[in-house]
């Protein structure tokens, strides 16, 4: 199970209603709320970042469809829209995406790029088991430590902190294996790899040194 991302999608926020800070690779957005919910509106709010990233996704994936074939189509637009309902107690939503195409676009061509639009990357997310898994760092210090050395790096494993996210386990199964009673084994990977996995727990249970640090 590898990330999508090598780093984390970022985000901040101060008392500045709602101002959120958002990092990505190459730079930073802003987030906000509108006026009526008593942001400044200085950025797109979380409704519509979700929708502009299946508007996004939709016109990368039609372009890059449609230079493959080499078709005559300069330019497509799509508008997106979402609507939510409650029926018998449950949440339901619907997003509506609309293309637009130019004129010069045949029907056939229509229909295909309908249908390649229907599998871009962020449609099949949206329409997937979609799970949401939180946790919390701690950053406050616990006396229950447990190290896992060799002559290289100690991994330091805090189960109180540990929220079995499955995270480590999952990603590098040569050195966090769960279902040993020595689960953490140093020698199963690169100190690299394991600093590099360790900064990813999500709870502060895992820290990683040096050995020769010590
Ligand atoms: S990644 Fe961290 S929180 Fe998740 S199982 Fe491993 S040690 Fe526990």
């Amino acid at each position: 199970m590898d990330y999508k991302f090598e780093k984390p999608i970022h985000a901040t926020i101060g008392t500045e209603k709602y101002k959120c800070s958002i990092e990505w690779r190459n730079g930073k957005i802003i987030a906000d709320e509108p006026e009526s919910t008593g942001g400044k509106d200085t950025g797109p709010d979380p409704y519509t970042l979700l929708l502009s990233s299946l508007a996004s996704c939709t016109l990368i994936t039609l372009r890059m469809y449609i230079d493959r074939k080499g078709w005559d189509i300069p330019e497509l637009s799509v508008n997106v829209n979402m609507y939510q309902e409650t029926t018998e107690g449950k949440l339901h939503s619907f997003i509506d995406r609309d293309l637009g195409f130019p004129s010069s676009a045949t029907q056939e061509q229509r229909q295909r790029l309908v249908e390649i639009a229907k599998n871009c990357p962020i449609s099949k997310i949206l329409e997937s088991d979609i799970k949401v898994r939180t946790f919390f760092f701690h950053e406050e210090e616990t006396e229950k430590k447990i190290n896992y050395s060799n002559e290289e790096v100690t991994v330091v494993w805090k189960p109180d902190f540990c929220q079995h996210s499955t995270r480590c386990w999952a990603q590098l199964p040569g050195v966090f294996d769960y279902k040993k009673k020595k689960w953490i084994n140093p020698d199963g990977a690169s100190a690299t790899e394991i600093e590099e996995q360790v900064k990813k727990c999500p709870s502060g249970a895992l820290s990683f040194s040096s050995s020769k640090e010590k």
